[in-house]
This record gives structure tokens, sequence and C-alpha cells, in this order.
């Protein structure tokens, strides 16, 4: 643990910081994290545009607008600066994990409950499905990033791959890597020296590229002063950088440090584990809403060797044919067995129906 970097998060400032930081979050939930045309955004916040600052700041604070996290059982409080993922925007109505920027989401454990039936039987089905390896996930996912550099340069490269990946289509944060590289900015000194619109320009069209571009020269310094020049190597350490939250800092964990210490849950994995009916919120049969009761509730039952897995697994199933809108179950080899098939698709195959029913 570092202990200088972790006591500066600490520092009396932090008490401005969270009146700053949650302001902060009410206006990029306006402006900065809402595409042009998306209305359903606008329901994150009901803070009227003309209210004075001072009137904002206390309107966030009766909302208790925070997001706080609970990792592994620590609950460590922390407001996130955290760009939504893309499928987030497609439905054109909020989703659980843009509200809950705005809420205060304690994430209670989730109960007790026995792996659900035929699990071994559907991720064997998946499994089957993605031997092709034909997932955009599969070539350009953040694991890709930097494979022929040393191990050190490799880690920095995942950390930044991983912060441009959110809202962002695999083939675009590769191509974004790519340009960096090519510049010899997949280095933290070079990108505390490049200035913050060059770096801008260079990771467009990254979703919230010059939000993710003061993130990542801000992570790069934090690299250089406090980790030599590596990046952090504790889950609580990834979790304090801005633009960094759970699910990029699992995936860093599992990818740059080989250390799996939870299951990385983006938007994929929540959407397919909730139709497979694979996860349950806390005490009831309903499904998950947000990516951490999803991890949770995982959590609880996969068995360890599958937590690292599970998340390109998904994922490239998530690309391929799982889709977020109609997801293709007429080619799905686990139809006959998956508790949501057909029932999201817009067309349903008769003959699979047929099959499904016999
Ligand atoms: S049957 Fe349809 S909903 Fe179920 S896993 Fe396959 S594609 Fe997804």
């Amino acid at each position: 643990m570092h202990l200088a970097f972790l006591a500066r998060l600490s520092l009396p400032s932090a008490a401005m910081r969270g009146t700053r930081s949650s302001s902060r979050t009410v206006r990029a939930s306006r402006a900065e994290l809402s595409p042009p045309g998306v209305r359903g955004v606008k329901r994150e916040s009901s803070v009227s545009s003309d209210i004075s600052k001072s009137d904002m700041v206390a309107s966030v604070k009766r909302k208790k607008v925070k997001r706080v996290l609970q990792v592994n059982g620590e609950n460590p409080k922390k407001e996130v600066d955290i760009v939504p993922d893309i499928e987030d925007f497609r439905y054109g109505k909020a989703s659980p994990s843009l509200i809950s920027l705005q809420k205060n989401v304690r994430v209670p454990s989730v109960v007790k409950v026995g792996a659900p039936e035929n699990w071994e039987a559907i991720l064997k089905g998946i499994k089957n499905m993605r031997l092709s390896g034909e997932a955009p996930v599969d070539t350009m996912g953040c694991e890709k990033a930097g494979s022929r550099l040393p191990p050190k340069e490799k880690r920095f490269a995942v950390l930044i791959s991983t912060m441009m990946s959110s809202q962002t289509k695999d083939e675009v944060t590769h191509a974004a890597v790519e340009r960096l590289s090519e510049k010899g900015l997949l280095d933290p000194d070079a990108i505390v020296r490049t200035d913050e619109a060059t770096l801008a320009n260079l990771i467009k069209p990254v979703g919230f590229y010059q939000r993710k571009a003061k993130f990542i020269k801000e992570a790069s310094k934090i690299c250089l002063e406090h980790f030599g020049g590596d990046i952090p190597s504790s889950l609580n350490e990834l979790l304090a950088l801005k633009g960094v939250g759970p699910k990029m800092a699992h995936l860093v964990m599992s990818i740059a440090w080989k250390n799996t210490q939870g299951i990385c849950v983006d938007t994929h994995v929540h959407r397919i584990s909730n139709r497979l009916g694979w996860v349950f919120r806390e005490g009831t049969k309903q499904k998950t809403t947000t990516p951490e009761q999803t991890r949770m509730s995982l959590e609880k039952w996969l068995p360890k060797d599958e937590w690292e897995p599970i998340n390109p697994l998904l994922v490239g199933f998530g690309q391929t044919i799982c889709t977020p809108l109609r997801p293709k179950c007429d080619l799905c080899g686990i139809n006959n067995i998956c508790p949501s098939a057909f029932k999201e698709s817009s067309s349903p195959n008769p003959k699979q129906k047929k099959m499904r029913s016999s």
C-alpha cells in the first residue's frame, strides 16, 4: 500500500472535494455525459439549470448525490468520476447504471443462493459458441493492449486502454491505443509531458475523449510520482484514480497483475447474467439493477477459476449473439435452456420455437 498516495486522498481537501465532486457529477450528468439526442439521460438530474451554485450544492446534498462503492465488502466511500458504458444509451432511457451515478448506492450483500440450474450446461454451450474467436474483444480487447511490450509497459498500456474503453467500442479503443503507441505515448512520463488537447485529439473519437484525456494525464502523474512509473497494484489504489470504477479496477487487476480479486462486470456481463437468470437482487428473485449487484451475486456461486475468463467470454457472446437489442436467439446454441430465449428477439424463428417446445 502506498501510504503517501492514500494519505493524499484523505487530506483536508477531501471534504471540499466532496462538494465539488457532487456538483461536478451533476454537471457531468447534464452536459458531458449526455450525448445529443439522448432523452433518457435527462432523468438523471432533477436539478434545474437556472438554480444557483449554492442551491445546486444544497440540492445535491439533500439528494445525497454520491456514489458509494462497496468493494469486496470493504465498502470504501469514494465519489467516482466514471463515464457510462456504451449500452447505457441504447435503449433511449436512463439505465440503472446511469441512475446509480446519482444515488447513494449501498450495495447489499446478495442473498446466499445456490448455483442456478443448468449453469454448467449454459457455460459449456457459450464456450462452444465462442470457439471461433470472432468477437471484437478477442483481438481488440483491453487484454491485447501492449501485448508486445515488456511487463511494466504492458501494465500501463492495459490501464490506459481500460480507461478509454468505457462508452467506446473495442475497435475504437484499440485504434486509439495504436495511435498512442505510434507516438511513444504508452508511457506515463511521455503522457505527462504531452498537453491535454494533443492527447485528446489523439484518442478521439473515443467516447468522452476530453474527460478521458484529463483522467489519463492525472493517472500518469500519479503512476510516476507514487508508483515509480508502474501502475497501482491494489484494487483500492486503482479505484482512487479518477475515471477508474470497479469494473475497470477488477479488469486491470486480472489482466495486468494476474491477480483476480473479483469478476469484471461490464454491461455485457450484467445484461447476459440477468437474461440467463444467474443473478438476483438481495432476498428476491428479481433481476439485478447495477453491475455491482451482478458482480456480488455472481461471485456467490461462480467457481473462482471462472472469474477471470467469464468477462471476455460473455463480452464476446454479447458482441456477437446475445446482443443488447434483438439477441440472435435463433442462432444461439443454448436457446433450449435459456430462460430468456426469444423473449427479446424481434422475429423468433418458428423452427427454433418448435424445437424449444418439443
Ligand atoms: S437464447 Fe437468446 S437471450 Fe438466451 S442466451 Fe441465447 S441469445 Fe441470449
